[in-house]
C-alpha cells in the first residue's frame, strides 16, 4: 500500500495529466488538493481525447474514487458542466465516482466579474490569469467570508454569506472599476440549483481519506499547475493563488504528512510557461518554435501559445528540494527528436556569482543567465520504444545525465501523448 502524490517540477502543463491516469490503474483513490478549473489536463484514451479542468482525470477508470479536496476553488458550474459531457460520453459520474469536500470554497460570480476586471486594468503588468475567479475565491477564503460547498446546501445560511459579500463587490465592481453590479436572486437561483445537484456529492473527504488509508487502499494526489507556480516559492508575482507544492496535498484533502509514502515530479523534457515571468532558458529562435509546434504547447485551458526553452535542471533541483521529491517522471522526450544538439541548464549566473537554485527575488532571477550543458541529439522516432535499453544511445545518454544531475530516480519515461507510450522503469506504487 502506498499514498503518492504527484506534482509538476517546473511551471505547469508538464503531462502530469497523462501520468496521473496512468499511475491511476494502481489507485483506489485519486484526489485533487489545490487550484480551480485554471488547470487543464488533456489525455488520449483510445484515440478520444478528454480535456479536464475540475474532475480528477481518475474519473476515466471505472471503480475509482476521485476526490476534490478542501484546498480546490469550486465552480459548481463548470463542474457539472464536465459531469455532462462524461455521461453524453458513457463515463457516469455518480456519487460512488466522484465526493467532493464540504469545506472547498465556491467560486462565485464576482469572483469571476473581479478577476476579469483587475486583470483589464493591470494593463502590461498582467499575470496571466485565465481570469475565472481563482485568485478572487482564495482571497474570500482567507478573508474569512467565502461561500463553501455546505453553504450551498443551506438555502437560508447561503442567502445571508452571498448578500454579505454582494454590498461590497458590487461596491468595487461599479465604482471602483467601473463595472456593472450583479443580482443577488439570479445569483442565489443558479446556485442552489447547483447546490441540489451536488449534494449527493459533498462529504468529509478527510474522513473518506482515513478510512481508505487504514482499509490499506492506495491513494493518489494529483497536483495542478506547478511547483514554480506555487503561491509562496514560485516566482511571486507571476504565481498562481494556491500552495502548489506537495505539502498541501495534506492540508488541501485533510491527511496527515506521515501517511504521504512518495512525491513524484514530472519533467518536462524541455522547459515551457505560460503568461508573463522571468524565464531563463526561454529560446525564441526557430528551435523553439518547432518544440512549441511538435510539442503542442498552446495551453488546454486558454488556447494560450506556451512560451519554450531547453530543459533547466536549476528548475527541477528547486523542485526537488521543495518538495522532497522521491523520484521524477520525464514526458514529451519525443518532442526533443531531430534537435541536433540538446541542452541544459545545470547553474545560472547571476552577475559574478554561479548558482545552483532558482533565487526567490524575481529582480535576481531576471538578471541570471543559465550555463548549459551540451548533450548530442538522436534523429530516430522514439515513440514506439518501451524498454529504456531500446531506446537511441543519445537519449538514454540524455535521460542519465537528468538522472545524474537531479540525483533521484526515473519512474516513468513517456514517449508520445497515449497511455502506452510509456518506459516504465519503476511503479512508485511498488
Ligand atoms: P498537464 O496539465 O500537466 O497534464 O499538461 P497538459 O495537459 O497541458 O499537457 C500535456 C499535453 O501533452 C497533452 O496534450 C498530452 O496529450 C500531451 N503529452 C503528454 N505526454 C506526452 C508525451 O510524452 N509526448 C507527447 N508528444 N505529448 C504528450
Amino acid at each position: 500500500m502506498a499514498n503518492v502524490v504527484v506534482i509538476g517540477t517546473q511551471w505547469g502543463d508538464e503531462g502530469k495529466g497523462k501520468v496521473v491516469d496512468l499511475l491511476t490503474e494502481r489507485a483506489e483513490y485519486v484526489v485533487r488538493f489545490q487550484g480551480g478549473n485554471n488547470a487543464g489536463h488533456t489525455l488520449v484514451v483510445d484515440g478520444r481525447q478528454f480535456i479536464f479542468h475540475l474532475i480528477p482525470s481518475g474519473i476515466l477508470h471505472p471503480g475509482k474514487v476521485c476526490m476534490i479536496g478542501n484546498g480546490v476553488v469550486l465552480d459548481p458550474g463548470v463542474l457539472i458542466q464536465e459531469m455532462d459531457k462524461l455521461d453524453a460520453a458513457n463515463i457516469p459520474v455518480t456519487p460512488e465516482s466522484l465526493a467532493i469536500s464540504r469545506y472547498t470554497h465556491v467560486i462565485m460570480p464576482y469572483h469571476r466579474a473581479l478577476d476579469e476586471a483587475r486583470e483589464s486594468r493591470k494593463g502590461s503588468t498582467k499575470i496571466g490569469t485565465t481570469g475565472r475567479g481563482i485568485g478572487p475565491c482564495y482571497e474570500d477564503k482567507v478573508c474569512r467570508s467565502g461561500i463553501r460547498m455546505h453553504d450551498l446546501l443551506d438555502p437560508a445560511r447561503f442567502r445571508e454569506r452571498l448578500d454579505a459579500n454582494l454590498e461590497e463587490k458590487n461596491f468595487m465592481l461599479k465604482h471602483y472599476f467601473g463595472s456593472a453590479p450583479l443580482d443577488g436572486n439570479a445569483i442565489a437561483d443558479e446556485y442552489l440549483a447547483y447546490g441540489q445537484r451536488l449534494a449527493p456529492y459533498a462529504t468529509n473527504v478527510s474522513e473518506v481519506l482515513q478510512k481508505a488509508d487504514r482499509d490499506g487502499r492506495n491513494i493518489l494526489f494529483e497536483g495542478a499547475q506547478g511547483t514554480h507556480l506555487d503561491i509562496d516559492h514560485g516566482t511571486y508575482p507571476f504565481v498562481t493563488s494556491s500552495n502548489t507544492v506537495a505539502g498541501n496535498a495534506c492540508c488541501g484533502s485533510g491527511i496527515g504528512p506521515t501517511r504521504i509514502h512518495k512525491v513524484i515530479g514530472v519533467v518536462k523534457a524541455y522547459t515551457t510557461r505560460v503568461g508573463g515571468g522571468p524565464f531563463p532558458c526561454e529560446l525564441l529562435d526557430e528551435t523553439g518554435r518547432q518544440i512549441q509546434k511538435v510539442g503542442g504547447e498552446f495551453g488546454a485551458t486558454t488556447g494560450r501559445p506556451r512560451r519554450c526553452g531547453w530543459l533547466d535542471m536549476v528548475v527541477v533541483n528547486s523542485s526537488i528540494r521543495l518538495n522532497g521529491l522521491s523520484g521524477l517522471v520525464i514526458t514529451k522526450l519525443d518532442v526533443l527528436t531531430g534537435i541536433p544538439t540538446l541542452k541544459i541548464a545545470v547553474r545560472y549566473k547571476c552577475g559574478a556569482q554561479e548558482v545552483g537554485s532558482v533565487p526567490p527575488e524575481l529582480k535576481a532571477l531576471e538578471a541570471c543567465d543559465p550555463i548549459y550543458e551540451e548533450l548530442p541529439g538522436w534523429e530516430e522516432s522514439i515513440r514506439q520504444v518501451r524498454r529504456f535499453s531500446d531506446l537511441p544511445e543519445n537519449t538514454r545518454r540524455y535521460l542519465e545525465a537528468i538522472e545524474d544531475m537531479a540525483s533521484i530516480p526515473l519512474h516513468l519515461v513517456s514517449v508520445g501523448p497515449g497511455r502506452d507510450e510509456t518506459i516504465i522503469l519503476q511503479n512508485p506504487f511498488d
